[in-house]
């Protein structure tokens, strides 16, 4: 593969994005996608819709930030750029801004362990970020720290973004917070979740498997 990136690579990234909308996660330009690639990553362009965006329009971008060819790479590629540079293990990055995940980042609420789908993301809970304006260094940082120790995380007054190792896992990932946070907001409509304690959850992480461990060797639950 070219650093660059070849062109069924760069077809995988837009497959993605139209199914994070088709399944409901994402609307409109909103969001963005990469993996990574040698020297860097592939990453879907600012502002242009998903279904209108041809491989060529998939923006490199090198881990010191710079874009390689005519479009202009997402305003968060930051996020994506030092996702991959902490996480040896990600090999893909989605952030998007699906409703109830994002209605639960406006709350500044993180998902604690009322299910136990929540070790899902790698721990005990989903933090969520501190808010900062989109695109800055400052979102990035906050975003690192609620991603410590996880593969996913809520930003604050904002949206989810999550990694794992390939564009298909971690759109599942993506679909599996949503889903968390949906319904987390259903029992809260109702009542205060009863939280799985901590030695259970630890339990559960053990039985999803070490950390960045390939998913198809976890013993997920249907
Ligand atoms: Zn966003």
């Amino acid at each position: 593969m070219s650093p660059a990136g070849d062109r069924q690579a760069r077809q995988s990234v837009i497959d993605t994005a139209l199914k994070a909308i088709s399944l409901g996660i994402n609307h409109g330009a909103a969001g963005n996608f990469s993996r990574r690639v040698e020297g860097g990553f592939l990453i879907t362009p600012s502002g242009i819709a998903y279904e209108r965006l041809r491989p060529e329009q998939i923006v490199f971008v090198d881990f010191d930030g710079n874009a390689e060819g005519a479009w202009l790479q997402s305003s968060e590629w930051r996020m994506h750029r030092d996702i991959y540079s902490r996480h040896e293990a990600a090999g893909a990055v989605i952030h998007v801004h699906s409703t109830h995940a994002t209605a639960l980042a406006c709350l500044r609420r993180p998902i604690p362990a009322f299910h136990y789908m929540v070790a899902v993301a790698g721990g005990r809970d989903i933090r969520c970020a501190d808010y900062a304006t989109f695109g800055t260094a400052e979102l990035s940082s906050a975003m690192l720290a609620a991603l410590d120790g996880r593969r996913a995380c809520l930003l604050g007054n904002h949206g989810q973004v999550c990694f794992h190792d390939s564009l298909d896992e971690a759109l599942t990932l993506a679909i599996e917070i949503e889903a968390l946070a949906s319904q987390y907001l259903a029992a809260l409509a109702v009542g205060e979740p009863v939280i799985i304690d901590d030695a259970e959850m630890d339990r559960v992480i053990a039985k999803f498997g070490d950390y960045g461990r390939q998913p198809a060797a976890v013993d997920l639950p249907e």
